[in-house]
């Protein structure tokens, strides 16, 4: 299927038309609600607004590298919350060999998607209209009469509702370079293309984003050295090869149970950790006692899953924020690991010697006269007893080219995302707690200045960062999109209605 390319779309205004809810963002989140809405069947016209000539990729899924592994198994990854072999079944037809344990292609991915959108658009539906428009929307406006959708191409879109789905492209995190210092970003297209030859080529991170990095440039036949920095030096911890039937029990139960014998997992426990230091510690008892029973820790990082909303919900925000900047990268290691295929490529080339991994701060990156970069590197201050001393001098890497590795900023308000800036300006939306994506309620509704929850404007996925703390993977993007799609008709028809009113008045 390919996405309709125009300009202006006719007004509903007599309210005779079904309501229209528009999704602004056509990576897996905004795709998955689609394919959700469409399956309810409810009398509703769907728009979806991408900008990138293809649907459901968005930055995850839009690789060519077959070595870009998805980090969930299969068994994980379907559309559907209630169908949890559906992702699975699609992918045997198109690889006999994949089971539930399958770290698959995300290229594949990216194609299971569209199919999902493509299998719900040819379902014969009479009441539900799909329209996929290619363009960027600029500026979301909520007035007496609708939303209203400014594009970037000066055309404009009317919708009752409004779903934000705008994922991890919403800007990269700011970086000290200099200007012409070679620096690119990794989710670029031709980002690897023409390094200059023989010469080291250094990451500035070394989370998912550098391990994509360091495949596709093994992959290319990079033969020079490879410099990842990042603060903390932290790559992400492999998974264990998963037998199938154990991905399928993680698929159905969203984690292994572990023993709730620290409380951690017990819903109802009054004595939940207050504090991020008595968190981080039940956490290390949790793994010691499952250690001690002869079982892995990631059972435990599993078993999690389904508590974690709420134990980060029930700190109290200064606490959160203690636990944000100290510990939730080296959560995020241990919760988003790679392949173990991966993760066996990248042991071989440290042994090499192809591949270094530095620990500390970025401080400069300065353009050298016969091109590429100086990285100037502050060892990380943990005192005598860490890994660096207090007193280590700066390290400076020279690089033919600099890969800028960091993810998507968290702090939404920064970015200068256009659309982002205009909502937050309007005072229809507001930073998320600790000023991390945007502040929604319960159900994903934005909440504007004043804390009120919007009756139009709806956010999923990563931009609910903030607001929770595990928001960024398909096992948790599916259950907001289920969830959206059971609410979102009812709100559309109440915002439709209530536009017509104010007309009528
Ligand atoms: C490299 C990488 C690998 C990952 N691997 C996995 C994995 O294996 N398993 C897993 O569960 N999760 C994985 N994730 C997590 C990922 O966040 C989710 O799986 C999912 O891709 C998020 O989708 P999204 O649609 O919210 O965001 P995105 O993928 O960022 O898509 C957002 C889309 O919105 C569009 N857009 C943004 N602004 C506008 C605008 N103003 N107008 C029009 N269009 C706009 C963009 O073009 C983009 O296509 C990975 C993430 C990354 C970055």
């Amino acid at each position: 299927m390919s996405v309709e390319n125009f300009r202006s779309f006719p007004a509903t205004g007599t309210g005779l038309e079904p309501p229209t809810i528009a999704i602004v963002g056509g990576g897996a989140s905004g795709l998955i609600t689609a394919a959700q809405l469409l399956r309810h069947r409810a009398p509703v016209r769907i728009v979806l607004v991408e900008e990138r000539p293809r649907l459901g990729r968005g930055v995850a899924y839009d690789t060519t590298c077959d070595a870009h592994l998805l980090n969930v198994p299969a068994a994980g990854m379907s559309a559907y919350p209630d169908d949890p072999g559906h992702f699975i079944h699609w992918a045997r037809t198109r690889r006999p060999e994949a089971h539930a344990g399958s770290f698959l292609p995300r290229r594949l991915y990216g194609e299971y998607l569209e199919w999902c959108l493509d299998h719900e658009i040819e379902e014969p539906r009479r009441r539900t209209t799909f329209t996929a428009v290619r363009g960027r929307v600029a500026a979301v406006v909520p007035g007496p009469d609708g939303v209203r959708l400014e594009l970037a191409d000066g055309g404009t879109l009317r919708a009752d509702t409004v779903v934000l789905a705008l994922g991890n492209s919403a800007g990269p995190k700011p970086l000290a370079a200099e200007p012409g210092s070679a620096v690119r970003d990794a989710w670029q297209a031709g980002a690897l293309e023409h390094l200059p030859p023989g010469r080291p080529v250094a990451l500035v991170g070394t989370g998912l984003t550098a391990v994509d990095v360091i495949v596709a440039l093994d992959d290319a036949g990079f033969d020079g050295p490879i410099h990842a920095v990042s603060r903390r030096g932290l790559l992400p911890r492999p998974h264990q090869p998963v037998p199938p039937a154990v991905a399928l029990l993680i698929a159905s139960t969203a984690g292994e149970p572990t023993a709730a014998t620290s409380g951690l997992t017990d819903e109802r426990n009054e004595a939940w950790p207050r504090t991020a230091r008595a968190l981080v510690a039940a956490l290390r008892a949790e793994v010691d006692r499952a250690a001690a029973r002869g079982r892995d820790w990631r059972t435990v990082v599993d078993g999690l899953r389904p508590h974690t909303q709420a134990l980060w919900a029930s700190l109290p925000e200064p606490e959160r924020a203690r636990l944000h900047r100290h510990a939730l990268r080296y959560w995020e290691v241990h919760r988003h690991r790679m392949a173990p295929e991966i993760a066996e490529r990248l042991d071989a080339l440290r042994r090499a010697g192809r591949l270094e991994i530095t620990t500390g701060r970025v401080v400069s990156i300065t353009a050298r006269p016969g091109g590429g970069a100086g990285l100037t590197i502050r060892p990380r201050r943990r005192g005598a007893a860490g890994p660096v001393r207090a007193s280590s001098p700066d390290v400076v890497i020279e690089a033919g080219a600099v890969i800028r590795c960091t993810g998507p900023t968290e702090r939404l308000a920064s970015v200068g995302d256009p659309l982002l800036d205009g909502l937050f300006r309007q005072g229809d939306a507001r930073p998320g707690p600790l000023g991390l994506g945007l502040d929604v309620d319960g159900d994903g509704r934005l909440r504007d200045r004043g804390g009120r929850p919007s009756d139009s404007l709806w956010a999923l996925g990563p931009l609910r960062r903030g607001a929770l703390l595990e928001t960024t993977s398909i096992p948790e993007i599916r259950e907001q999109a289920a969830a959206l799609a059971r609410v979102l008709p009812g709100a559309a028809l109440a915002a439709q209605t209530g536009s017509i009113l104010e007309e009528a008045l």
